[in-house]
């Protein structure tokens, strides 16, 4: 079922002058398409909750609508809407054996939708099958692990046919190994079921590997949705730049003059290298520094304070490279290393980038070189943090 969400705000009001008003959701506006698994993503307090809870109709909006395949639900109370809801603190009834877990939102339903004892059994079964705990039916929360349990709420969510499935950090209650497993779990469940499914998560690797769209929010605004590896790659502003990725960007105090990305007093990219798609010529670039781009907008460039954010993978050792970083040490991860290193204009405390094990670089040295690659470097105006070339 499509979902379509229109200029949704929510504000709660403050408790005085030192608790002002919380605009926790502010205009947001986005169509999910029928049958995807999107990823609502952002840092604490950003407003995903908010979100999630006014399309399940436990909240409501301030302003804007909720249309589920075109039919106006922001009036409609939360048990009509056929929403299926996971939360973080899975909420299993202790005393009830995981059947009973799974079967009882079927206990609610009333009048010609009312089911039988039998009937109820095998839709719990069903659902049971479908996360993989039917062996377990019998046990009582307490004899799972967290994993199971959360296994068990998924199906209660799942046991009524959800026309939406919302999902609030399903995984941060699991250890390392457990999210990884259950969340490629979730994509399976999803994809068979083609339950139209919202993921809430402050985890970008988390949003990122699971989801076919994500939206990355910041103070109840968004700021960028599209599939991940095109936020990845084409990152709107600073903010969507560095959420995105691990190790994230490095992130250089720089300046635009005459045509040149500057940090420091190195002239370390063509501003028309900033038009440059990843990958592409890439070989030709890597052996001999051709350049690309059209070269339109280097004449326009005065001298302008900028942020250089560059991409762990977007550097090259090269001993005749233009930016000179002081070399702190060399973390070796089988095919790939991670070098890590300092520059006076780098924001944070360390640059690490990953190059090739191959790419022989010279641990004796105090000094390493790079020769930074296009599609990986992207600039930032200084003040509103927009991004200033190459925006796809
Ligand atoms: P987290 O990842 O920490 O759960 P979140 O992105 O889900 O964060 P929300 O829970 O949606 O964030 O909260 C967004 C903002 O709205 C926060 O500033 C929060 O303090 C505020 N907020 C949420 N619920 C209420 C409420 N009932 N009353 C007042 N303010 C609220």
């Amino acid at each position: 079922m499509k979902v379509t969400i229109k200029n949704l705000t929510k504000r709660f009001p403050g408790r005085g002058r030192k608790d002002p008003e919380t605009v926790a959701v502010n205009d947001f506006d986005f169509e999910i398409p029928s049958g995807e698994l999107v990823g609502l993503l952002g840092p604490s307090g950003c407003g995903k909750s908010t979100t999630l809870l006014m399309i399940c109709g436990l909240l409501t909006p301030t302003e804007g609508k909720i249309l589920f395949d075109g039919e106006d639900v922001t009036d409609v109370p939360p048990e009509d809407r056929g929403v299926g809801l996971v939360f973080q603190n899975y909420a299993l009834y202790p005393h009830m054996t995981v059947e009973q877990n799974i079967m009882f939102p079927l206990g609610n339903l009333r009048g010609q939708d009312k089911l039988s004892k039998e009937e109820m059994k095998s839709r719990a079964l069903e659902a049971a099958k479908l996360v993989q705990i039917d062996s377990l039916m019998d046990r009582r929360p307490k004899e799972l692990s967290g994993g199971q349990q959360q296994r068990v709420a998924i199906a209660r969510a799942l046991v009524k046919m959800p026309r939406v499935l919302l999902m609030d950090e399903p995984l941060s209650n699991l250890d390392a190994r457990l999210r990884l497993q259950t969340r490629v779990e979730i994509r399976r469940i999803q994809r068979e079921t083609g339950i139209t499914t919202i993921f809430v998560t402050h985890d970008q690797e988390e949003a990122m590997s699971i989801s076919d769209t994500i939206v990355v929010m910041e103070a109840g605004v968004v700021q960028q949705i599209g599939k991940p590896q095109d936020v990845y790659d084409d990152p709107h502003n600073l903010f969507v730049a560095k959420f995105l990725g691990t190790p994230p960007i490095n992130v250089f105090e720089g300046s635009l003059k005459g045509g040149k990305v500057v940090i420091g007093q190195s002239e370390v990219f063509d501003i028309a290298d900033l038009e440059a798609d990843a990958g592409t010529d890439d070989e030709r670039f890597r052996s001999g520094g051709v350049k690309k781009g059209s070269g339109r907008k280097a004449s326009e460039a005065g001298d302008i304070p900028v942020w250089v954010g560059i991409r762990p993978e977007g550097f090259y050792i090269d001993e005749n490279g233009p930016l000179a970083c002081r070399l702190k040490g060399v973390e070796v991860m089988g095919r790939d290393v991670t070098i890590v290193s300092e520059h006076p204009s780098f924001q944070g405390e360390a640059i690490r980038t990953i190059v090739d094990a191959q790419s022989g670089i010279d641990t004796t040295k105090s000094e390493v070189r790079y020769r930074l690659r296009p599609g990986k470097v992207f600039v930032f105006a200084k003040d509103s943090g927009e991004r200033l070339y190459g925006e796809k």
